[in-house]
């Protein structure tokens, strides 16, 4: 399958992924991941990347689709995958499109985290990322056995540095104004399902498996 999450900050995408990406085999595609490991290698596009993502906007829709563009070509991409965090503006969309067209294959589902903006403050600030896994804790919700190490593995966890009250507020309005558009975008394909993103995560999965189904 080829699938597409979109979502606010903090929905669940992330604390979502590795399910479906276990349960269906996928190569999972996160472009916030991607920039960070840029970003911290400071390779040319972490260089180009750096300064809008510390200010909570978009990076250019240029650098995004050449990573994709990449990404999907990969052997292990070919039976499907899962994009994360893309796209994120209707021109990503439209790029996207063009890429799936020449390979003969076509997006499958798009699931829409729909969730109320009021959470997510509470959940981006208490947020902890073990980023080899993507396993995701938080500090209320989902609080690590030790603070700040991943229980699985026992390595460190980090927090985003773009994960304040403040720079989420220029998150949320990028969303709201670039990446909602690309809800409709794909509604007026027929291709999207609702989650309801504020429940519990097991609910989500199961709501995600259902529409999955
Ligand atoms: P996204 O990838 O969409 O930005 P994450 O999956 O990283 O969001 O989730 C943000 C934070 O909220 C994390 O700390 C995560 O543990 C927590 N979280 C994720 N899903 C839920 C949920 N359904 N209910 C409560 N907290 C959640
Ligand atoms: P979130 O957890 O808020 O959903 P991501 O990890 O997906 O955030 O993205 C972090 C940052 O990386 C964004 O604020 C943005 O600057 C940049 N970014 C990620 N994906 C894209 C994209 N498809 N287009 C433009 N910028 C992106
Ligand atoms: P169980 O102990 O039944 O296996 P979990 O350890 O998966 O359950 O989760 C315990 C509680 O924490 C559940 O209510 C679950 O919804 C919540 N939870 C689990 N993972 C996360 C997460 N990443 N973010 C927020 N809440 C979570």
């Amino acid at each position: 399958k080829r699938l597409i999450l979109i979502g606010p900050p903090g929905s669940g995408k992330g604390t979502q992924s590795p399910i479906i990406k276990d349960e269906y085999c996928l190569c999972h595609l996160a472009t916030g991941d991607m920039l960070r490991a840029a970003v911290a290698a400071k390779t040319p596009l972490g260089v180009k990347a750096k300064e809008a993502m510390d200010k909570g906007e978009l990076v250019s829709d240029d650098l995004v689709v050449g990573i994709i563009d990449e990404a999907i070509k990969k052997p292990s991409c070919q039976k499907g995958f899962i994009l994360d965090g893309f796209p994120r503006t209707v021109v990503q969309a439209e790029k996207l499109d063009e890429m799936l067209t020449k390979q003969g294959t076509k997006i499958d589902k798009v699931l829409n985290f729909a969730i109320d903006d009021a959470i997510l403050e509470e959940r981006i600030t208490g947020r902890w990322i073990h980023p080899p896994s993507g396993r995701t804790y938080h500090t209320k919700y989902a609080p690590p056995k030790v603070l700040g190490i991943d229980d699985v593995s026992g390595e460190p966890l980090i927090q985003r540095k773009d994960d304040t009250a403040e720079v989420l507020k220029s998150r949320l309005e990028a969303f709201h104004r670039q990446t909602e558009p690309v809800i409709d975008y794909y509604n007026k394909k027929g291709v999207v399902s609702q989650l309801h993103a504020e429940k519990p995560p097991k609910e989500v999965t199961s709501e995600i498996q259902k529409s999955l189904s």
